[in-house]
């Protein structure tokens, strides 16, 4: 199974793709959390992204389609994957199908998160992650069993650096301008699922499940 998430920042992608990704024992593959890596690492990658990150834009598209092809291309992804944040950009998708064609291959379906903008504002502020695993809670909608910590690890949790309020701002702005018009490319291919993301977490999975 191949999946891809559309949504907005904050809008649940990472938290629908871990369950997805569990129950089709197939990889969640978020280009976020591979940025976030590269920036940790310092490598080549990592120190391009990091300035675009930090103020809320898009990372280049060569930059990240390079990476992707890369990825796409690894034996991690032979069985199918759910990806998670790209792409994000028309020339992004563009430059998956072309991919996809070249490995022989196409998505079953692209799943669109709605969420308004008022809500992912809430969501932003209370988003706490585990960064080693990429765990993700939130203070109020799925607090983890000990306030702070990670519930597998006990770990410290962290708050995103671009989950400030001003930076979250631009990054919806990004997302209706660039993002937004993948939903109507994709619409073209009839594989669009459109689920509420105000819902609870638990319920958007199984509108997700029940539609897929
Ligand atoms: P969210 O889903 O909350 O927006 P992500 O972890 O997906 O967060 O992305 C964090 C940041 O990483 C984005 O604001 C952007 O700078 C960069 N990024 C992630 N995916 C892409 C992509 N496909 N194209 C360009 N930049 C990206
Ligand atoms: P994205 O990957 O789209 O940026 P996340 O999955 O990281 O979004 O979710 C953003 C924040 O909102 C996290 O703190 C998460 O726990 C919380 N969250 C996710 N889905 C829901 C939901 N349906 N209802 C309430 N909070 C949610």
């Amino acid at each position: 199974m191949k999946f891809l998430l559309i949504g907005p920042p904050g809008g649940g992608k990472g938290t629908q793709a871990k369950k997805l990704s569990s129950k089709f024992n197939i990889p969640q593959i978020s280009t976020g959390d591979m940025l976030r890596d590269h920036v940790k690492k310092l490598s080549e990658l990592g120190r391009k992204a990091k300035k675009f990150m930090d103020n809320g834009e898009l990372v280049p598209d060569e930059l990240i389609l390079q990476m992707m092809k890369k990825k796409l291309s690894s034996d991690e992804c032979i069985n199918g994957y759910i990806l998670d944040g790209f792409p994000r950009t028309l020339p992004q998708a563009e430059g998956l199908n072309i991919l996809l064609n070249e490995i022989g291959s196409n998505l079953n379906k692209v799943i669109v998160i709605e969420v308004s903008d008022d809500i992912i504002v809430d969501r932003m502020g209370g988003r706490r992650v585990h960064k080693n695993s990429g765990r993700i809670y939130h203070i109020k909608f799925n607090p983890p069993k000990n306030e702070g910590f990670d519930d597998i690890t006990n770990e410290p949790l962290s708050i995103r650096s671009d989950d400030k309020k001003e930076t979250v701002k631009n990054r919806l702005n990004v997302y209706h301008d660039l993002t937004k018009p993948l939903i109507s490319f994709y619409d073209k291919n009839q594989i669009l699922l459109t689920v509420n993301g105000e819902d609870s977490i638990e319920n958007v999975y199984s509108n997700i499940i029940e539609n897929l």
